[in-house]
């Protein structure tokens, strides 16, 4: 599995950059976890719009989604360019319907995943935790049956979390704020918080993403290590992880 970090902003893109969009990888397979905004421009460098297999959303905040609408078009236009007629699966959760209604496109359909269940995406098992988010919001679980990670999407700190993501390869957090910050009331993690669950959950790799655009982004690097003694990488555009 491979997993390349397309955009990794909070709540808005910085200068020529893209909120949060993650591209996981196996074999010939494509999938993608959320689309934010600026994330298509950043996506085709790394993958022709027909060559994705098929994309997940966690939640349906703008920097999450915001590239949904202009990805449909994208998929319209080459799929009449090279003649084909495959529709894109977007698997969404259900709890609000018209967002969810939105994913159905010309040659994209929306598909509902049930939190509550395992489902499976081409090589990929995913499973769900509700996360703590001032929307309905899910995190996943992810793998291939040989490594595995956990992406929390937005939430605020949840004990939940540690079993969840307990001895994963990695985990991919919501590190939206620095220590001395209070991230709870706007559903987020703070880079301490994030740590600790990495720490309890005895993950190897912990990736701090979701980044704010102000301060100095070394110092949440700096302020996990203090909690989490494995590796501690600061997401940024490009950046790949391999188990
Ligand atoms: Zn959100």
């Amino acid at each position: 599995m491979k997993v390349t970090i397309v955009g990794h902003w909070g709540g808005y893109p910085g200068p020529d950059g893209a909120t949060s969009c993650y591209l996981v990888e196996k074999d010939d397979f494509t999938l993608v976890i959320d689309m934010g905004s600026g994330a298509l421009g950043k996506l085709q460098t790394y993958k022709h719009v027909l060559d994705i297999d098929a994309v997940i959303l966690s939640h349906y905040h703008h920097d999450h989604v915001a590239d949904i609408g202009v990805f449909q078009y994208a998929r319209l236009v080459h799929s009449y360019l090279r003649g084909v007629e495959n529709i894109l699966p977007i698997y969404g959760h259900i709890e609000d319907k018209s967002s969810f209604n939105s994913l159905t496109h010309d040659f994209t359909s929306g598909v509902a995943y049930d939190p509550t269940k395992e489902l499976t995406i081409g090589p990929f098992q995913i499973r769900f935790l509700r996360t703590k988010h001032p929307v309905p919001c899910f995190g996943m679980r992810i793998t291939d049956g040989e490594s595995d990670f956990v992406y929390t999407a937005d939430t605020a700190y949840q004990e939940e979390w540690i079993n969840f993501a307990q001895g994963a390869h990695m985990l991919l957090a919501d590190c939206n704020f620095y220590a001395h910050q209070d991230a709870t009331k706007a559903g987020h993690m703070t880079s301490e918080e994030g740590a600790i669950i990495a720490q309890k959950a005895h993950v190897n790799d912990l990736i701090l993403s979701h980044l704010p655009q102000y301060g100095d982004q070394e110092q949440l690097v700096k302020e996990a290590s203090e909690h989490f003694s494995g590796m501690i990488h600061l997401a940024h555009e490009g950046f790949i992880w391999h188990p």
